[in-house]
């Protein structure tokens, strides 16, 4: 049974960590450095990224996850936890910064005031033919992705292509919407999946 982490700095934490209790993994809160050593590979919350990037500069922590990223330690980032895996943040505040890992643009906070909370039902490749129901709460989306990306899903948007709103890129993982809200575990089965080496 692999252990798979979640950032404890921010955000919602309890929700990840319920979602994964029901797979068969350990699950277990990463507060610190010492904590991140111990774990196969880390679940990124929602939440406030920029809150979020200061404390994990506060507690230490930016360095050494961009160190396990750039080892290859599997990551998945919801909403504020995409954000926080970007190459490159449009939208950000001055001093925010991000662990990176995938080669995409991220704009924060993307969809207008009038959608700055909606679901939708959104296909996602690789967790079978039924829609994921997406809840998207002040999300940003992927504004653009490098060659290594996979776009696993897209909401309709002002070209046909759409809007980017979930990725992978090798061992890593990023929705900017909330499976941990809604009681369908199939992303997170997506992820476990990789983290087995089996997806
Ligand atoms: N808008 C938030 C941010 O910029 C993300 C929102 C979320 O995680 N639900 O961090």
């Amino acid at each position: 049974r692999p252990t798979i982490g979640v950032l404890a700095l921010q955000g919602d934490v309890a929700e990840h960590l319920h979602v994964l209790d029901q797979l068969d993994v350990h699950a277990v809160k990463v507060l610190g450095p010492d904590h991140l050593d111990t774990v196969d590979a880390l679940v990124l919350p929602g939440g406030e990224s920029t809150t979020m990037s200061k404390l994990a500069l506060r507690y230490g922590l930016m360095e050494p996850l961009r160190k396990r990223v750039a080892a290859g330690m599997p990551a998945y980032g919801t909403c504020a936890g995409m954000i926080m895996l970007a190459d490159h943040l449009l939208g950000g505040t001055a001093d925010q910064e991000t662990v990176g890992g995938i080669d995409m643009t991220v704009r924060r906070n993307a969809f207008g005031r009038q959608t700055e909370s909606f679901e939708a039902a959104v296909d996602i490749e690789g967790v079978g033919a039924e829609p994921f129901d997406a809840v998207f709460i002040r999300a940003p989306w992927v504004e653009s992705v490098g060659p290594e990306v996979t776009v696993l899903g897209s909401v309709p948007g002002p070209d046909e292509a759409g809007r980017i709103v979930a990725v992978r890129q090798g061992g890593l993982m990023a929705t900017s919407f909330h499976p941990e809200l809604t009681g369908d575990a199939r992303i997170h089965r997506l992820f476990v999946d990789i983290v087995k080496g089996q997806a």
